[in-house]
């Protein structure tokens, strides 16, 4: 079991590499916010409360300068639903088949619109690459339940506790 996804190109078996990980919220944590103020595309204030570790497994094969990945991982997550605003955990993760090029140390990667990641010193560190694929990952619509029915648009109670005073005024009157 590895606690990091830094490799090293030193002895890279001719057959690939089979690993499996566990990386700690620290170890992931500063990749989200980076992507959350890069590019904007996490519209939230703050980046994700991760409520575990992630762990996973990649099958990694060297073709020239490409890097085939085949595995999974999976974290858990504190989620906001976008309805009730109620916070809740749930597993986020995904399979995971790419094929990346490496970049030597300062060059431009061949192919700019692939993804690539950079060899310093003759290794090379898949963090980065994985926390895409947790974006990748990333829900367009959270929900905390299939039917959850939100927050009342007068009064503001979650309607998952039940109706508030205002709905009820309005079944009387039917
Ligand atoms: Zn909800
Ligand atoms: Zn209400």
């Amino acid at each position: 079991m590895r606690d990091n996804l830094k490799f090293s190109l030193e002895s890279w078996p001719e057959a690939g590499l089979k690993v499996d990980f566990v990386l700690v919220p620290s170890v992931i944590s500063p990749y989200l916010e980076a992507a959350v103020t890069e590019d904007g595309e996490f519209s939230e204030a703050d980046p994700p409360q991760l409520a575990s570790s992630m762990r996973g497994h990649l099958e990694l094969q060297l073709f020239g300068k490409r890097l085939r990945l085949v595995g999974a991982f999976s974290v858990k997550v504190e989620f906001n639903c976008h309805r009730c605003l109620a916070a809740f955990v749930d597993r986020l993760g995904d399979n995971i088949a790419e094929t990346v090029e490496l970049v030597r140390d300062d060059r431009e990667p061949d192919d700019e619109s692939g993804a690539a990641v950079r060899i310093i010193n003759n290794e090379f560190d898949l963090t980065p690459l994985i926390c895409e694929f947790f974006w990748l990952a990333w829900p367009m619509k959270v929900l905390c339940r299939p039917d959850c029915a939100g927050l009342c648009l007068t009064c503001g109670a979650n309607l998952n506790e039940g109706p508030c005073s205002c709905h009820k005024t309005q079944i009387v009157r039917h």
